[in-house]
């Protein structure tokens, strides 16, 4: 099967008053459908222009981008719900910015809230909810556009430690269960490794893939964050990963 998404020899940089900022040299990889994909790389190597290039709001210079697929969603680090909408307005801005709002959608939106414990939450505000229970509802909004492909950049980062750990696992089991592809920026490691199918480790800037690794568990159905993080491999796979970033 074709991948859904195809790099092919990217570089990207960035000219401004200040001069010219390498941020991308040489990159490629593939993505294939259904699948999780982390990106680590130090902070300022060009994990975010990376997702900006994939999502077309920048060209690169040169390369080649082949998405064999409709639309891309994005999640960030802020939630960006706004406070004078409810949750569920909130949820619907997107189908009613792009025309969308069908029966069918409507209705997807509905199974997507109750399937997921925020039905009860539609008429509340965003600060009524957790900062958990708030990611879930930006994942939603989201979702309900259908987008082929999901662009994190570092959705967890502003969350606490014990928040961050139950929210990740929260948010790509919904990814998994809605069948998604997806790929993760972060600088974290243990989530990257928790969360994904394969880590991408990008170079300092500019950034460049030093390595892709497989990441396998022998956990079958109960994979999940938890587990993952208990499993023998984890430590195995941190260290290369460690490794590779700092040598
Ligand atoms: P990361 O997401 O990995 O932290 P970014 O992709 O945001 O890194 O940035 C990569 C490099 O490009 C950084 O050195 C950053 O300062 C620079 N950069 C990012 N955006 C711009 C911009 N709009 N103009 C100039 N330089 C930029
Ligand atoms: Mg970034």
């Amino acid at each position: 099967m074709q991948p859904l998404l195809q790099l092919n020899n990217i570089y990207y940089t960035f000219h401004s008053m200040q001069g010219e900022t390498e941020a991308l040299s040489n990159v490629s990889f593939e993505v294939k459908k259904n699948e999780f994909l982390a990106i680590v790389g130090p902070s300022g190597c060009g994990k975010s222009t990376l997702l900006s290039v994939i999502s077309n709001l920048i060209k690169p210079d040169e390369g080649k981008i082949i998405f064999n697929g409709n639309n891309i969603g994005y999640m960030f680090q802020k939630d960006n719900l706004f406070e004078w909408r409810t949750i569920y307005n909130n949820i619907l801005l997107g189908l009613e910015i792009n025309k969308l709002k069908t029966e069918e959608n409507l209705l997807y939106v509905d199974n997507l809230l109750k399937k997921y414990g925020l039905y009860e939450f539609k008429d509340a505000k965003p600060s009524e909810l957790s900062g958990g229970m708030r990611q879930r509802a930006a994942l939603i909004r989201t979702l309900a556009l259908k987008p082929d492909l999901l662009l994190l950049d570092e959705p967890f980062s502003a969350l606490d430690y014990q928040t961050r750990l139950n929210v990740s696992n929260d948010i790509s089991g919904i990814i998994k269960r809605e069948k998604k592809t997806a790929i993760l920026v972060t600088h974290n490691l243990s989530e990257a490794i928790s969360l994904s199918d394969r880590v991408i480790v990008l170079s300092k800037r500019p950034g460049k893939v030093k390595k892709i690794i497989d990441i396998n568990f022998d956990l079958g159905d109960k994979r999940n964050v938890f587990n993952s993080r208990n499993s023998p491999e984890f430590k195995d796979y941190f260290n290369t990963i460690w490794k590779e970033l700092n040598y």
